[in-house]
């Protein structure tokens, strides 16, 4: 595989912008050689400055559930676009993107656009304080929420306990008033609840962990959560930044069947572009400027380009069968990799639920919590990763980073992608 063009580039960028990049997993740390530089997508393909092509998994980190560049997206941006690229002031499409997720999902009856997922939790945190009067949040170990500061926290020693900063720069206070908890840990979350519950104003969690390998939750005990959350009056906060749109049109909550009293969206809502939004129960969201008393603005916030797109690509997303089809059609990629898989003989698992799946290297299924990854998963990806780029399938580059399919990927294409995975998980082996 050529990799001339890219290694020029990056080493240009890495005089201009730390690390070469704009977010850290891009520089490839965790595995061989200098980042593809990305020129074109289009459909299931990418392609690298020196034009190796690819399948891509990646799909921007989950946005692109209709592929790269689809027709029906890159119209209703262009359209918008013709007009004016940003106003400052409201626009229509601002509504048809509130529209169609309001009027489509039983749990978001008002929705406040922002410009990112992490501006999202930020935003729905500051909200869940404001609304309840309480300082203390509850978080889970393994889950991502961006990088929010009192967020960006890791257990301490014992069960339940207060976190410590996971960055630099991030103060003692910051992290002081986040209670971190084991996933699926039914004992550990009754405890935390039982000593910090009266002064928690949310229990955030990504209800499908999707940051962190893929870490499926036992209903009974997000069910536990919710139970805990009502009890105590706190507001329970689905961060469905990754799964919203993607398992379903009502994400994990409507997949759960588990009502949340607020929700964080990104990725897909924004149809490639830089869109997040929180949304909730009519009395929470109220209270958010200039209704109610608790600050929140944004400069590009509902920008009709992002809006026209956003609302463009979840217009697809609410087609007959639309999430049937794209499941199913994991489902027998998913599944044509477990029987490649047992059949060499390797210790390599696929997981999944609807379209997002993950490859690990271990024997422990499911996988609910971060421990129970297989510490030598590193390694292995990385051996696993380069025979695969070599093979044309472009996935994110570290284990513990989910892929994705897209209705863009052909029947053919996942079948072709299925036996190169396991070849490239057989030569990790070797
Ligand atoms: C991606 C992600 C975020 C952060 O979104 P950005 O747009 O990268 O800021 C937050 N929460 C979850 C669950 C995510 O997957």
């Amino acid at each position: 595989m050529k990799r001339e063009h890219s290694a020029r580039l990056f080493e240009r960028a890495s005089n201009l912008m730390p690390g070469g990049v704009n977010s850290p997993v891009r520089a490839f740390k965790a595995v061989d050689g200098p980042p593809l530089f990305m020129a074109r997508g289009e459909g299931p393909l990418l392609w690298d400055e020196d034009g190796n092509q690819f399948i891509d998994f990646c799909c921007s980190w989950g946005p692109l559930i209709l592929g790269h560049a689809p027709e029906a997206v890159l119209s209703a941006a262009i359209a918008a676009m013709q007009n004016g690229t940003s106003f400052g002031a409201p626009n229509k499409f601002e509504n048809e993107l509130a529209a169609l997720i309001v009027e489509n999902h039983r749990w978001v009856d008002k929705i406040r656009f922002v410009n990112s997922g992490t501006e999202a939790v930020m935003s729905a945190v500051r909200l869940a304080r404001g609304c309840t009067g309480q300082a203390k949040l509850l978080k889970f170990e393994g889950c991502y929420h961006g990088h929010v500061d009192s967020l960006m926290v890791k257990a301490g020693s014992g069960l339940a306990t207060l976190g410590t900063g996971s960055s630099a720069g991030i103060t003692e206070a910051a992290a002081a008033d986040t209670v971190v908890v084991e996933l699926n840990d039914s004992e550990a979350l009754e405890q935390a609840f039982k000593r910090w519950g009266s002064e928690l104003a949310c229990a955030i969690i990504e209800p499908i962990p999707a940051n962190n390998g893929l870490l499926l939750q036992d209903r009974q005990f997000l069910l536990l959560l919710r139970k805990l959350c009502s009890q105590h009056g706190t507001l329970l906060l689905f961060d469905e930044v990754i799964s919203g749109f993607r398992v379903g049109f009502e994400g994990a909550a409507g997949f759960f069947d588990i009502e949340p009293d607020l929700l964080t969206f990104g990725k897909i809502i924004g149809g490639g572009f830089p869109v997040g939004a929180y949304g909730g129960k009519a009395a929470l969201m109220s209270q958010v400027a200039p209704e109610g008393p608790v600050y929140q603005a944004g400069t590009l916030s509902g920008n009709p380009v992002a809006m026209a797109a956003g609302a463009a690509q979840l217009r697809q997303c609410l087609a007959p069968r639309f999430y049937d089809d794209l499941n199913q059609k994991t489902d027998a990629f998913v599944s044509e990799i477990n029987q490649l898989a047992l059949a060499a003989g390797i210790e390599f698992f696929a997981h999944h639920v609807g379209s997002i799946f993950w490859l690990a290297f271990g024997d422990q299924r499911p996988v609910r919590r971060a421990a129970g990854i297989n510490p030598r998963s590193g390694e292995l990806f990385k051996k696993f990763y380069g025979a695969l780029l070599d093979a044309g399938v472009y996935l994110g580059p570290s284990g513990y980073e989910v892929g994705f399919v897209s209705t863009a990927h052909s029947q053919l294409q996942l079948a072709e992608s299925a036996a190169k995975i396991v070849k490239a998980a057989l030569a990790a082996y070797s």
